[in-house]
């Protein structure tokens, strides 16, 4: 039976080129600085977004608290989407990595405004947390992958460069929404203070975010990284795939958005569903009318596997481990579907 994992975009294997990669990795122990893969994809990521320095690090998760631990001070607070990834699946590291508040904005699928901003920032008052921060992620998870484009983050950088906060992107999925918008990676850098690139997700490595800064920023980064044992020794084998992600699954992100497309509009036609929210990049969320278990159950039947996000919404997530004919299996799937 053909079998289609959709759970996310953190299933996929390396690829034979990949392993090939990782074996031939120079390696040396990244502790004493001394691992050249590593430091060949940091200096490789820095450059791509048109920052100073990077840090290699095991996941999203830990460049994201790094990035707040080096942009806040305790009893500070930061500004970010209710559905934000560094609130709602951090663990509640914010709190206990940085001893900082969260301040949550509504935004329109996870997408916020300057205006939206401003009124949330804090006067200087004893009453009141500082607000240091703001935290942007592109593309938004939880908003079914939409994207903001380099004009909608301009305004919000300027507020911020105005307010003196800074402003940190979570880019877990940074490369699908430049291949949505058609931005360019090094102009980033002009905008944000902090940026975290996973590696890991639809690039394809098993392994791996990279946080990117200014020089002091990532020096710093370095201290925390060790805090919180982050520091690993010969992790070139690692970095190897990160750099080999970098050069050859980029490109091919608009394979996955495409399928995203295919799957949404197969969805759209299918009485099983109530609604299919927009698709801009490789995340597909749609609502059912029997509960979203009952159709996790028919599509397990059929070897697709999804995960539910409410009662009666799913979310599907296209990758490069999805290919053509299992994509045709998903949809040959979904008409079957019926009320
Ligand atoms: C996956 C993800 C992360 C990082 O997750 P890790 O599993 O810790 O690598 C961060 N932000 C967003 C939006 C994500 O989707």
């Amino acid at each position: 039976m053909i079998t289609v994992d959709l759970r996310s975009d953190t299933v996929t294997k390396p690829t034979p080129g990949m392993l090939a990669a990782m074996f031939s990795a120079k390696v040396g122990d990244d502790v004493f600085g001394e691992d050249e893969t590593v430091n060949a994809l940091e200096e490789k990521a820095a450059a791509i977004f048109g920052m100073e320095a990077g840090i290699y690090c095991p996941s999203g998760t830990m460049t994201n608290q790094i990035a707040i631990k080096c942009f806040t001070q305790p009893l500070d607070e930061l500004i970010a989407d209710q559905t934000a990834h560094v609130y709602r699946y951090e663990g509640g590291g914010v709190a206990f990595n940085s001893a900082v508040s969260t301040r949550l904005l509504n935004g329109y699928r996870g997408v916020l405004t300057a205006e939206m901003i401003e009124p949330e920032i804090n006067a200087e008052n004893v009453h009141y947390p500082r607000t240091s921060l703001v935290v942007l992620e592109n593309t938004v998870n939880k908003g079914g992958g939409a994207c903001y484009t380099l004009d909608q983050i301009k305004p919000i950088a300027q507020l911020c460069k105005t307010r003196e906060l800074k402003l940190h992107l979570d880019g877990a999925r940074i490369f699908n929404a430049l291949t949505y918008t058609g931005d360019n990676a090094a102009d980033y850098g002009k905008y944000f203070n902090g940026i975290s690139v996973c590696l890991s997700k639809g690039l394809g490595a098993p392994v791996g975010s990279v946080l990117l800064a200014d020089k002091e920023t990532i020096k710093y980064a370095r201290r925390v990284r060790k805090v919180l044992g982050g520091g690993m020794r010969q992790a070139g084998f690692l970095a190897a795939a990160g750099i080999y992600a970098l050069d050859h699954q980029v490109e091919r992100l608009k394979i996955d958005h495409a399928h995203a497309r295919i799957v949404a509009d197969a969805l759209s036609a299918s009485p099983a569903v109530a609604n299919v929210l927009p698709v801009e990049t490789n995340i597909v969320l749609f609502d059912t009318i029997e509960p979203a278990d009952t159709i996790l159950n028919k599509l397990a039947a059929q070897g697709i596997r999804a995960m539910s996000t409410d009662k009666h919404r799913i979310r599907f997530v296209l990758h490069l481990d999805v290919h053509p004919e299992q994509v045709e299996h998903v949809i040959k799937t979904i008409g079957l579907l019926v009320q």
